[in-house]
């Protein structure tokens, strides 16, 4: 990690402490009504600042590149999940404490006219928020399809978020005084703006700068290979591991896109772009009869998963599909003709569904490449590695002293966590290894 990404990283910390903390203790500020005992205080807090991280979720989604680089998206998606999870208990625990310490805001009212708003809207705000939770965590094992569930996500967050407000508003015991009403109004107009950013500004710049499919080509694998070309402008730059979000069908205002490595080089003179798409499931079963000539929307380039220091040795590690970001790489550093040493660790099923097989043979003679295929089917007769990629092979195949190499892993989850953990064994400092998780959404 660079200076300059470790300021960043620490810069983006400490605004976003403070987009959560200073609107709590603005409260705190000017004419306070008249104080109540401490649990209701407390709980008071505790609803406030779980309002504001729910609300500062839609700017950890935006996929701001400034904000994301530094870090990766995984990671950013990871910490959004996990930031929920601690914005709900705040928020249940708000009025459960105010329950279950008798305040006089729970008591039953006399008729269902008497409700006060404020009430209602805290209803549903909770339960927009504890049926987002359960979709979240059971999408998969609920069978809820991944767009369906991506629709009704923004939908119940919107719901959770807005309940809140009025919530807030509705009940006016800290917010009577109208500078700090309208420090929360402001808030939330920024948290709309946000989505707007994501929902309406950004297609807006992706339909201005298209692109045409220029080839389809299939690969071994049961995969396919999408060749891209810049509509009407120059193309962008890219850095060799990173990734795009792709819309192929309809307009780049579809709430979605599907994420894909690049699996090109990042030198292409004309900005062509390629991804290699594996048939995984009912969008990617339909990319091998993509039309030539159709028109693509294309946002990005995101991620940090990418080459670096060229004294160190690169260790890359595929599983399957995984193979993607890394044959960018390799493309790219035979274009630069840089010639530092490269170990592809390629762990497939098959000899005959190995993606690439030929084009890895060929790329040998203009790098410093070496290929090791780890198969789990192997053919009769096979003596190359078989089973997984575990420490073993990395010690049988990777000159010491390990901990100085530069790993970077792509591939199934099990794959990379028990690669993870063997590097762990192998006292390879955290910082010497990279990853790209494709399940991170
Ligand atoms: C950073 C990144 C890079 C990737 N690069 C490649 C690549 O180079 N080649 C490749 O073949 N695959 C890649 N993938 C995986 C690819 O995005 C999914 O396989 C594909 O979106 C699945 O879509 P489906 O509808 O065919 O499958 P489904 O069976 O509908 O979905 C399978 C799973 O894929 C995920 N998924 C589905 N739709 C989306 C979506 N719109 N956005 C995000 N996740 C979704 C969900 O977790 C879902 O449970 C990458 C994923 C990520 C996160």
């Amino acid at each position: 990690m660079t200076r300059a990404d470790l300021l960043r990283k620490v810069l983006w910390a400490a605004i976003y402490l403070l987009f959560i903390l200073a609107p709590l203790l603005a409260l705190l500020t000017g004419t306070l009504p008249p104080s109540r005992d401490f649990w209701t205080e407390f709980s008071v807090a505790l609803g406030y600042t779980g309002l504001a991280m729910m609300g500062l979720q839609f700017g950890l989604t935006a996929r701001f590149r400034y904000v994301t680089d530094p870090w990766g998206e995984d990671v950013i998606y990871h910490f959004h999940r996990r930031v929920s999870l601690l914005a709900v208990s705040l928020v249940v625990v708000h009025p459960a404490i105010l329950l279950a310490t008798g305040s006089d805001k729970m008591a039953p009212p006399a008729s269902l006219a008497e409700v006060p708003m404020g009430a209602v809207f805290a209803v549903l705000s909770l339960g927009a928020l504890l049926l987002l939770v359960v979709m979240a965590l059971w999408r998969t094992r609920l069978k809820i399809s991944y767009e369906l569930w991506h629709a009704t996500h923004i939908l119940l967050a919107l719901a959770a978020v807005g309940g809140g407000l009025l919530h807030m508003v509705g009940w006016g015991f800290y917010l009577a005084d109208p500078a700090k009403r309208a420090l929360w109004i402001g808030m939330a107009l920024f948290w709309i703006a946000l989505l707007a950013y994501v929902r309406i500004v950004k297609p807006l710049f992706m339909l201005r700068r298209p692109y045409r499919i220029a080839e389809v080509r299939a690969e071994r694998g049961d995969t396919t290979t999408l060749v891209m070309r810049p509509e009407g402008h120059a193309g962008f730059r890219f850095r060799p591991g990173q990734f795009r979000w792709l819309t192929l069908w309809g307009s780049p205002f579809k709430i979605t896109g599907h994420p894909f490595s690049f699996s090109s080089t990042a030198e292409a003179p004309d900005g062509r772009v390629e991804m290699t798409i594996r048939n995984l499931g009912d969008f990617t079963a339909g990319i091998a009869k993509v039309p030539v000539g159709r028109r693509v929307y294309l946002d990005g380039p995101y991620g940090a998963f990418t080459i670096g220091n060229p004294a160190d040795m690169h260790v890359l590690i595929a599983g399957g599909i995984g193979i993607t970001p890394m044959m960018s790489m390799i493309r790219t550093l035979a274009d630069r003709g840089d010639k530092r040493p490269l170990v592809l660790l390629y762990g497939s099923r098959d000899w005959e569904s190995v993606t690439f097989r030929e084009e890895l043979e060929s790329l040998k003679a203009r790098l410093a490449l070496t290929v090791v295929h780890v198969l789990s089917e192997p053919p009769p007769g096979w003596t190359g590695e078989q089973g997984r990629i575990t420490a073993d092979v990395f010690r049988r195949h990777l000159p010491p002293p390990h901990a100085e190499h530069e790993y970077f892993i792509c591939g199934p989850d099990v794959m990379m966590d028990a690669i993870e953990a063997a590097l762990g064994e192998m006292k390879v400092p955290l910082a010497k290894y990279h990853s790209e998780r494709y399940s991170f959404v």
